[in-house]
């Protein structure tokens, strides 16, 4: 549930509202906005009686959210979450997020190579894979720690943030020492310890969408991660599995603005791991921005055919250049026409099934 406090209302006044809410037995979130303060509650599985809440000086209103997600949706917080990195680099903000690099780390010259030419193109984080998981247990499954710090060498070396998966809860630290965004991969989304782990770290999440996944089973599993005290998750729309086989994954493109109509949170598209082919990666990586994405994944290898892991789908540095230049623009071309997509602001009706709100 979220109390709307009204414009003005003294700290006092919020601060009963509060001490209220956890007397019944419930966590607050108190949230200054531009407009106006609100207070979450948080802790409840199910309706909560508010007429005591409501009863209290400065109170507007009180919205019941129904939707299972409640913090990361957009009911929650209206205004969009800017994640913050070093630098001044922003997700969510009005620059468009690229992050670029190889898909596995695999030595300190290839990643500095990598991380060099992308950041030259215009990328602003380095994406490099430490622990990688396969789908063949006999595949290389990346360098571990040693990867990390070439990564953080090279974060070193350009001034470029990095993002790596991380693969287990036991991780999440040694992770969280060495880069700067922690990604949890599609076969790790409904791993629910591990989204409670990296909830718990004071570094940003990307969460990618499980394969398999809904749109709300993805939200649901972002709010895991809010839940246990992470608000900064970014959404990364990765490609679904479908009865299509010619892409590696059929990318849902129309998953952008749903998102951005139900959350929040930023979202950005990964082309590569969505398509699986370097010839697709630059026509969904330019439709992924046109439907409005914050930022785009691509792989990036100074030599795609050596690769040791997923060699068919990285830009060599050259390409990735090309994309880049034909990426910005088309980035700024859309970037006012999305500026209203957030539900009740697009002028266009919310979906017919509702939008998942009792307002008392
Ligand atoms: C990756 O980005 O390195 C990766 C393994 O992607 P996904 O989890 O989307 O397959
Ligand atoms: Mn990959």
């Amino acid at each position: 549930m979220l109390v709307v406090m009204r414009h003005g209302a003294t700290t006092d006044e919020v601060r009963l509202v509060v001490a209220t809410i956890e007397e019944m037995g419930y966590e607050a979130r108190p949230m200054p906005g531009r407009q106006r303060t609100t207070v979450g509650l948080v802790g409840n599985d199910g309706h909560v009686e508010g007429s005591r809440i409501a009863a209290l000086p400065g109170v507007a209103e009180l919205i019941h959210v129904t939707k299972p997600y409640k913090q990361v949706s957009r009911e929650w917080r209206s205004e969009p979450t800017v994640v913050r990195l070093a630098g001044g680099i922003t997700i969510g903000g009005p620059e468009v997020a690229i992050m670029a690099g190889p898909c596995s780390v695999e030595s300190e010259s290839q990643v500095l190579e990598a991380a060099r030419a992308v950041r030259a193109a215009g990328a602003t984080i380095l994406r490099g894979g430490a622990f990688k998981p396969r789908s063949s247990p006999y595949a290389f499954h990346g360098l571990g720690i040693e990867a990390l710090r070439y990564l953080s060498e090279a974060r070193d070396r350009t001034g470029l943030p990095t993002i790596t998966e991380v693969m287990e809860p036991n991780q999440v630290d040694i992770v969280a020492e060495y880069a700067d965004i922690l990604q949890i991969g599609t076969r790790n989304m409904q791993n629910y310890s591990l989204l409670n782990a990296v909830g718990r770290v004071a570094r940003p999440v990307m969460l990618k969408r499980g394969f398999g996944a809904t749109v709300e089973e993805f939200l649901m599993a972002a709010e895991y991660i809010v839940a246990a005290g992470n608000p900064n998750v970014i959404l990364c729309e990765r490609g679904i599995r479908t009865f299509e086989t010619y892409t590696r994954n059929t990318m849902d493109l129309a998953a952008v603005p749903v998102l951005h109509m139900l959350t929040h949170l930023p979202v950005i598209v990964d082309p590569s791991h969505a398509t699986g082919k370097r010839w697709l990666v630059r026509p969904l990586a330019l439709g992924g921005v046109a439907v409005g994405a914050d930022g785009v994944m691509v792989e990036v290898h100074p030599d795609p055919d050596s690769a040791l892991s997923d060699s068919e789908q990285q830009l060599d540095l050259a390409a990735f250049a090309a994309l880049m230049r034909d990426l910005l623009p088309v980035h700024e071309h859309v970037r006012h026409l999305h500026d209203n997509v957030e539900a009740g602001a697009s002028g266009v009706a919310a979906p017919g099934n509702g939008d998942g709100l009792s307002r008392h």
